[in-house]
Order: C-alpha cells, then sequence, then structure tokens
C-alpha cells in the first residue's frame, strides 16, 4: 500500500525556512526600536527593508507574474503568512509590510487603464489600497447590508452612503467600493474610488485594536464611468472572489501568532517561578501547552487542506470555513492560556507582546466572516438543497 508522504517537499520547506530566516534576522531587531503598539516602520526604513526583502526573493510573492510579481500558489502563501505574522506587528502587518502588498485581487479583472493606473504601482510598492464592503448596516450578509447607493448620471456614477471599519484607509491612496446599483443580490457594483475625490471623506474609528479602521461617506461623490470594476451588477462575485481566497493565509497568519504567543509563554515559564518553583513545572500549565500544541497542529491540518484545494482549482469554500473557524478560535484559546501562564504582567507591561496579540485575534474571530456565518456555510451541505 503506498503512503502519502507527511513531509512538506523540500522546494516548500526552502521556502518556508527562508521567511522565517527573514522574520528573525531583519524584522525582530528593527521592531526591538519602535513603541510597542506601533503599526508601522517609518517610510524609509521601510523602503531599505523591502530592498532587502528584494534581494532575498521575498518580494510580491502572490501577484500575477504578467504583473510583476511571483504567483506563487495559495499553498505557499499560507507558509508563508504563518512565518510572517510571528513578531509584535505581525497580525495586522506581517513582515512589517517587507514582502510588498498586493492590490485586492478583483482589480486584476480590472480594464487595462485600472491595471496600469492602480494594480501595477501597488505591486511596484508605490500605492496602497483598501478595500470596503462592511457598512454601518452591517458586514457578515453584504449582499444584504449594502446600502450605500450609485447612480448612473450621464458619465458618472453618483454615489451617497457611508462604509465602515475598513482597513488601510489611512495609509491608502485609492480602494475598491461596493454599492447598490439595483435591488437584491445581484444588484451590487464595484467601483475604483481615490481619496480627494470630492464628496468622499473618511475618518478613523478607534477599536481595541492600535491601527484603526476608518469610517467612509459619500456625498453625491462623482465617480467616472471608467472607474466602475467589472460589469454592472457583478459586484458580489468579486466581493467572494475577494474573501474566499483570503480567509485561507488569514487563518494561517493567526495560527502563526498563536505559535509566537506559545514560544513566549514556554520561555516566560521556563524562568519565571511560582510558589518557588519553576512555571515550566506546573501541571496545570503543562496541560495549557499541550492543548495548544495539539490543536495548532490540527488548525494547520485543516489550513493546508483548504489552500491545497484552492490551488487544485476546486471550489475550497467549505473547507475554508471550516479552517477559519478552527484556526482562529484555537488562536484565542492559545493566546489566552499563554496570558494565563505569564499571569497580570502579561496584560500590565506593554513591553510583553501578548496584550496587544490577545486584542488583535480577538477581531480575526470576526473579521473576514465572522465563525457564525463560517460555521453557517459548513452546514449548508446537511440541509435539503431548497433551503441551503
Ligand atoms: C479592525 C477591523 C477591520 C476591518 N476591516 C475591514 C475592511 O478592510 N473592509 C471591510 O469591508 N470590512 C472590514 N471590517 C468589517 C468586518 O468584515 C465585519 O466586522 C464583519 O464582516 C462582521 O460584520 P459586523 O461586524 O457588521 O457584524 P454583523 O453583520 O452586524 O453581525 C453581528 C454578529 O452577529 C452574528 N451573525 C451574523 N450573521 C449571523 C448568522 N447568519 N447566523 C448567526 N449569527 C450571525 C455574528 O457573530 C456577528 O459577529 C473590519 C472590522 C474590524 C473590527
Amino acid at each position: 500500500m503506498a503512503y502519502f508522504n507527511f513531509q512538506l517537499p523540500k522546494e516548500l520547506e526552502d521556502f518556508r525556512l527562508k521567511v522565517r530566516e527573514f522574520i528573525t534576522r531583519e524584522i525582530l531587531p528593527l521592531e526591538e526600536l519602535l513603541e510597542p503598539d506601533a503599526t508601522r516602520l517609518p517610510q524609509e526604513q521601510l523602503k531599505k527593508l523591502q530592498a532587502k526583502a528584494k534581494e532575498a526573493g521575498l518580494w510580491a510573492l502572490g501577484a500575477p507574474k504578467k504583473f510583476g510579481g511571483q504567483e506563487r500558489s495559495i499553498f505557499e502563501l499560507t507558509l508563508a503568512a504563518e512565518e510572517a505574522s510571528q513578531h509584535r506587528l505581525g497580525a495586522y502587518n506581517p513582515g512589517l509590510n517587507a514582502f510588498g502588498s498586493e492590490p485586492p485581487n478583483v482589480l486584476y479583472e480590472g480594464t487595462e487603464s485600472q491595471i496600469q493606473k492602480y494594480v501595477i504601482p501597488t505591486i511596484e510598492g508605490r500605492a496602497h489600497a483598501f478595500m470596503a464592503i462592511t457598512e454601518p448596516s452591517g458586514g457578515s450578509d453584504p449582499a444584504r447590508a449594502i446600502k450605500t447607493k450609485a447612480v448612473l448620471d450621464g458619465d458618472s456614477w453618483v454615489l451617497n452612503g457611508s462604509k465602515t471599519f475598513i482597513t488601510g484607509v489611512d495609509r491608502a491612496e485609492y480602494g475598491v467600493v461596493f454599492a447598490r446599483t439595483d435591488p437584491g443580490r445581484e444588484g451590487i457594483t464595484g467601483f475604483v474610488l481615490e481619496k480627494g475625490m470630492p464628496g468622499f471623506n473618511w475618518k478613523e474609528v478607534p477599536v481595541i485594536r492600535p491601527w484603526y479602521p476608518c469610517e467612509l461617506s459619500f456625498e453625491n461623490c462623482r465617480v467616472p464611468l471608467y472607474q466602475q470594476l467589472g460589469e454592472k451588477n457583478k459586484g458580489f462575485r468579486l466581493i467572494n472572489k475577494w474573501l474566499v481566497r483570503n480567509r485561507i493565509p488569514y487563518t494561517a497568519g493567526c495560527i502563526g501568532l498563536a505559535c509566537a504567543a506559545m514560544r513566549y509563554a514556554i520561555q516566560y515559564a521556563q524562568k519565571h517561578e511560582l510558589n518557588g518553583v519553576s512555571r515550566i513545572k506546573n501541571q496545570s500549565f503543562q496541560w495549557m501547552l499541550d492543548d495548544s500544541e495539539i490543536e495548532i497542529r490540527a488548525a494547520r491540518w485543516l489550513v493546508w487542506e483548504a489552500a491545497w484545494k484552492a490551488d487544485r482549482k476546486e471550489d475550497p469554500r467549505r473547507e475554508a470555513s471550516i479552517a477559519k473557524v478552527f484556526g482562529t478560535e484555537t488562536a484565542n484559546r492559545v493566546i489566552d492560556r499563554c496570558i494565563q501562564i505569564c499571569g497580570l504582567e502579561a496584560l500590565a507591561d506593554h513591553e510583553m507582546p501578548l496584550g496587544r496579540w490577545y486584542r488583535e485575534l480577538r477581531i480575526k474571530r470576526i473579521g473576514e466572516g465572522p465563525s457564525e456565518v463560517h460555521r453557517m456555510i459548513i452546514g449548508r451541505d446537511y440541509l435539503p438543497k431548497e433551503e441551503s
């Protein structure tokens, strides 16, 4: 009987180690110099760091080759995401952005002028984007919740409405905004908006993580027809394309943070005593670490299964939801236990990253779809077709 090999092939293992080494060699020392709640590196330092990443062959990992990227598989991106998150700012700024950022993948379907104006500069590190779906009426069910209205007037769309909790607007030059052009699920269209367009305003919304998302408002904001993304009323397909592809590496990043938290707690427990005995010898702490190790390994396999399915061009939706629920909930349990092992100091001392990771990981159970919605997607398979 032939057995599968449960080891990564050498080229994947080498790739994973290359990212790990870059984080250890370049990122960890740089972060030491930043404030505990910093959200990014100053621009000049970032440019130098990005030059090193380019030299190491770690630039634009996911972007299509025809636009200058490496077009790595989802599996490879998943391996990179798990490694790149393992540092203080890693939850929301993996690798401190050394590896560059991609435009929202829905823009790869844009017109030639959209590709030249937005996609290429973003992949080259000269522009940054946001992706605006969520509105004050909710984010879990965009097909119903999107109320921002776009009405065609001559050669422009006129947008009125608002978005909330949108990441990256503060750093971006442009973004993709979804608005209602007709009633129902098939009535949503995507648009590319630039900051500074008349009638488009934004402000930060304070939340529990240090990098605040933003609220956007549109008041008779005129968006030229050529800024429409894809076909009219085909926006819901674009939203799904963005969400399903993203949530696999997103979950891998959470598992990476859980690994970093474990390492931190183990070192802390080895160095600190409780009632005169090394904490690492305390059996309740050992069991917390054991449970965490078991769950992290299981979560990684689920993420890998989803990535593998996506790379085979099969529909990964169910596997991605299974991985997202288990991976993000595991990471939350792990960080919670790590804080329990270190005690109050973990929450009081801002130099320790655990408190920050705890706040940031809590959001990950809601972002990219809350656990309840993913459970609903997983459960669709049990329902008779007409009810799913
Ligand atoms: C820091 C941060 C950054 C974000 N960045 C972005 C961004 O860049 N772009 C963007 O578009 N959005 C972004 N979001 C929004 C995020 O995607 C939404 O918070 C998420 O989709 C959930 O939407 P909601 O918070 O409006 O919850 P709601 O849709 O109001 O749901 C509330 C709760 O109800 C439960 N629920 C919902 N539906 C069901 C159901 N069918 N069955 C059972 N329970 C259900 C869920 O537990 C959910 O948490 C961000 C959010 C945060 C906090």
